[in-house]
C-alpha cells in the first residue's frame, strides 16, 4: 500500500490522477496535508484512504466529525507523530514524499529507516540532508525513486540500459556525464532593473510547469535547478563535474545522459508530472495510463542554449555550497525558504533572495559529520538568524 505525503500539492493530486487511471485506490493507505482540510476531505471521500493526517489537532477533530457524518472508516490523524505512523506503517510499502520544503525531511527520513521504498519530489529533505538521506537508504535497502522530472528522466535512460541508477560511478567507463536541462522560468531574458520590479504574481507563473508556489519562485530564480544539481550529485552519486546545464524552454527534453562513446541517450516527454509519476510508481516496469501524446510535429522547434556565467545568482550559490560541502546545503536550503516565504509575503524584492542566502551561506560554521539532530538545529538557526537579517536590512 502507498501513503502519500502532501496529497493536497501539486505533486499530490498529480499522483492520485494517475493512481485513479490506474483504477487502483484501493491500494492508498494514507493522505496527509498540512492545512488544506476541505480538498483533503473531498480526496479522503473520493479515495477512502485508511488514515488520514491534518497538520492540527483542531482540524484533524473537525475532521474526524465530517468523517463519521458521513459514514467514512478513514482515520484522522495529526501533526508529526501522526505523518510518522502513516509512513511507518508495516502495511505500507511506497511513500510518496510530496511535502513541500525541510518539512518533509522527518517523515522521509522515518519512511527510510524502515525500508519504505520512497518517491521522492521533495528535493529539499535529500539537499538538506547531506549524504544522511542516502546513507540511511543504503543500511535500510530503502530505494529512493526520484519523481523530479529531470531525475526521473535520467533513470529512465540509466533503467533501459541496464544500469545501477544508485551509483553512477560504478558505470564510470559507460557514462561520462548528464545534463539536466531548465526552462529559464519567466524572466530568462530579463535585465537586472526588470528583475529588480518583479511581483510575486509574476513569478509563481511558470511558462511551461503548473507548480506550486514555492518551486515556481525556486525555477523563476534558477534556485530550483541549482538543487536539482546538487540533488542529482546525491541520487545518482555523480561528482558535480560531471553534471550540467541546459536552457531549454519547451520543456520537453528533461535531462541527457552523455555516454563515452558519443552517444547521447535523452528522455522526452511533454511536461506533465504524471509521466515521471507514473514511472516511479511503476518502476522498472511502466504504466500503461494513456497519457496525451508527445506530437513532435506541432513543436516549431526544440531550442537549448548555454547558461550564461554570472546569468542566474542563486544558481552559482547552489555551487558554493556544493563546494563548501558539509552542513553548506543546509545552510542554502533554509535561507532560501525563508527568503522566498518573505518574497512571496512582499516583505522583500525578487532580487534580494540571492543577496540573503550568499548572506547566510558567508556568516555560516561548517559542522561535519552531521546527525539529524545537527542538521535540524542548522536548519532552524540558520532561519532564525536570517529572519533577523532581513528584519534589520528591509526594516
Ligand atoms: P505544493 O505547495 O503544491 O504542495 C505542498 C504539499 O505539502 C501540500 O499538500 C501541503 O498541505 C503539504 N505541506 C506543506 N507544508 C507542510 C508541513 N509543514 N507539514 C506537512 N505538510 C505540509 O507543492 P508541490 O509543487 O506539489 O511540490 C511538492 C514538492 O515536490 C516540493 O518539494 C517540490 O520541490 C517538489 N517538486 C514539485 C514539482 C511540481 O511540478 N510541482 C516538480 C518537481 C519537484
Ligand atoms: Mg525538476
Amino acid at each position: 500500500m502507498i501513503t502519500i505525503l502532501g496529497s493536497t500539492g501539486t505533486i499530490g493530486k498529480n499522483t492520485l490522477s494517475v493512481i485513479s487511471k490506474l483504477k487502483n485506490k484501493e491500494y492508498i493507505f494514507a493522505l496527509t496535508a498540512n492545512s488544506s482540510s476541505k480538498l483533503l476531505f473531498k480526496q479522503i471521500t473520493q479515495y477512502t484512504p485508511q488514515y488520514a493526517v491534518i497538520g492540527d489537532e483542531v482540524s484533524a477533530d473537525k475532521l474526524a466529525i465530517l468523517c463519521k457524518e458521513n459514514n467514512i472508516e478513514t482515520k484522522i490523524l495529526y501533526g508529526d507523530s501522526g505523518l510518522k505512523y502513516v509512513v511507518e506503517h508495516k502495511r505500507v510499502e511506497s511513500v510518496v514524499s510530496a511535502i513541500v520544503g525541510a518539512a518533509a525531511l522527518k517523515p522521509t527520513l522515518a519512511a527510510i529507516n524502515k525500508g519504505k521504498k520512497i518517491l521522492l519530489a521533495n528535493k529539499e529533505s535529500l539537499i538538506m540532508s547531506g549524504s544522511l538521506m542516502i546513507k540511511a537508504a543504503h543500511k535500510s535497502g530503502s530505494l529512493i525513486i526520484p519523481v523530479d522530472s529531470e531525475h526521473n528522466a535520467i533513470l529512465q535512460v540509466i533503467t533501459t540500459f541496464g544500469l545501477d541508477y544508485r551509483d553512477v560511478r560504478l558505470n564510470n567507463t559507460k557514462i561520462n556525464h548528464i545534463t539536466l536541462t531548465a526552462s529559464g522560468g519567466p524572466f530568462l531574458n530579463f535585465t537586472q532593473k526588470q528583475l529588480s520590479r518583479v511581483t510575486p504574481k509574476q513569478a509563481v507563473k511558470h511558462p511551461t510547469w503548473k507548480m506550486g508556489k514555492k518551486i515556481s519562485i525556486d525555477s523563476a530564480t534558477m534556485m530550483n535547478k541549482g538543487l536539482e544539481i546538487i540533488e542529482a550529485s546525491l541520487l545518482f552519486n555523480l561528482d558535480p563535474k560531471q553534471i550540467r546545464v541546459l536552457i531549454h524552454p519547451e520543456s520537453i527534453v528533461h535531462a541527457l545522459v552523455s555516454f563515452s562513446d558519443g552517444s547521447v541517450i535523452s528522455h522526452m516527454s511533454n511536461h506533465d508530472m504524471r509521466v515521471a509519476i507514473s514511472y516511479a510508481l511503476s518502476w522498472p516496469n511502466r504504466n500503461n495510463i494513456d497519457l496525451k501524446d508527445l506530437d513532435l510535429h506541432n513543436l516549431r522547434s526544440l531550442t537549448f542554449n548555454k547558461v550564461k556565467k554570472n546569468q542566474f545568482k542563486c544558481l552559482d550559490l547552489c555551487i558554493k555550497a556544493l563546494k563548501l560541502g558539509h552542513n553548506a546545503p543546509t545552510v542554502l536550503n533554509a535561507a532560501n525558504e525563508v527568503a522566498v516565504a518573505k518574497f512571496l509575503e512582499n516583505k522583500i524584492k525578487f532580487a534580494d533572495i540571492p543577496v540573503i542566502i550568499n548572506h547566510a551561506l558567508d556568516n555560516m560554521q561548517i559542522v561535519k559529520n552531521s546527525t539529524l539532530k545537527s542538521i535540524l538545529t542548522c536548519d532552524q538557526l540558520t532561519r532564525d538568524r536570517v529572519s533577523d537579517y532581513i528584519k534589520i536590512k528591509w526594516k
